[in-house]
């Protein structure tokens, strides 16, 4: 049995999976800017889910940042978890060893194990709404990085920018230009507005583009040039099998057949050779629940 939770930063969600089988799942609020009561909502969710999958269920938590080598938390847009040392005090309240992860990294754990890359060696999951993140998971590892940042491709520099994407769009990083300003929900949204001057949601832009809104399908080309080069430029560098799409951003049907269809271009090939790419771009299958999943699956079979 494996407990998994998902620490949001307005909800904490969560499940009891018996192998892929959920049996339970429950969900609070997240007491936001306090971490002792987040703390006790914490300890009170796992203690009542263990009432379901019993005391030696395996615990796995998904958090909007990284545990530091120096065991505090770092990078959490839940400003209020940074420099604290959840892990410990978690498991001191618990009386039992917790593992924690990058959520983005819990996803792509979710959707290797028994969702849309199963069975793949080596997986980038990408989840694509309000901000841009990833998790790489290799023969059903999360490959954590030696900084515990592996896979966040959002804050690298769009890559072959044209002239029209220079120096782009400043982002809460400090810096301008990086692919989350062009990616995410609200950068989609910000592009299209820089260019009409109408301001309309992701999804009011795909399905206008759907109709054959011309703008709207003009808006959503450069949306699909700028995923394919920067997915081209991961594909250059881990060379996956699959890259899953998660986050609001992969309810748009056009990208899986479009964004391959472009990626080649950029992918490193000889000269005049087109290269024939294995990789596989594809929507994840547990959705939202892909975060609380992949925390239960931080803990092997053989532990569980
Ligand atoms: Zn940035």
């Amino acid at each position: 049995m494996r407990i998994g939770i998902d620490l949001g930063g307005t909800k904490i969600e969560g499940i009891v999976l018996d192998g892929s089988r959920e049996l339970a799942r429950l969900r609070i609020d997240t007491p936001r800017d306090d971490y002792d009561a987040t703390l006790a909502a914490l300890v009170a969710l796992i203690t009542n889910l263990q009432q379901t999958a019993g005391a030696a269920a395996t615990i796995g938590i998904g958090i909007p940042g990284t545990i530091a080598t120096t065991g505090l938390v770092k990078n959490a847009n839940s400003t209020w978890l940074i420099g604290r040392p959840l892990q410990h005090d978690l498991a001191a309240r618990l009386g039992r060893n917790v593992r924690i992860a990058n959520d983005a990294n819990c996803f792509a754990m979710s959707e290797a194990t028994d969702g849309a890359a199963i069975g793949a060696d080596v997986v980038f999951g990408v989840i694509v709404g309000t901000g841009t993140g990833a998790g790489i998971i290799v023969r059903g590892q999360v490959l954590a990085g030696a900084n515990g940042i592996a896979g966040e491709w959002g804050h690298n520099a769009l890559p072959w920018p044209d002239d029209g994407e220079r120096p782009g769009p400043p982002c809460y990083c400090g810096k301008s230009g990086c692919i989350e300003t062009f990616l995410s929900g609200p950068g989609l949204t910000a592009d299209h507005e820089r260019r009409t001057g109408v301001q309309m949601l992701p999804r009011e832009i795909a399905s206008a583009a759907d109709r054959g809104d011309r703008a709207a399908v003009a808006t959503m080309e450069r949306y699909e040039h700028r995923m394919a080069k920067a997915l081209a430029s991961v594909i250059n560098v881990l060379d996956p099998d699959v890259i899953v799409l998660g986050g609001g951003m992969s309810n748009i049907d056009r990208l899986y057949g479009n964004i391959p269809r472009l990626w080649s271009q950029w992918v490193f090939a000889a000269t005049g050779s087109a290269p024939d790419l294995r990789t596989r771009l594809v929507r994840a299958r547990h959705g939202d629940a892909s975060g609380v999943r992949g925390a239960a699956w931080l803990w092997e079979a053989s532990e569980a």
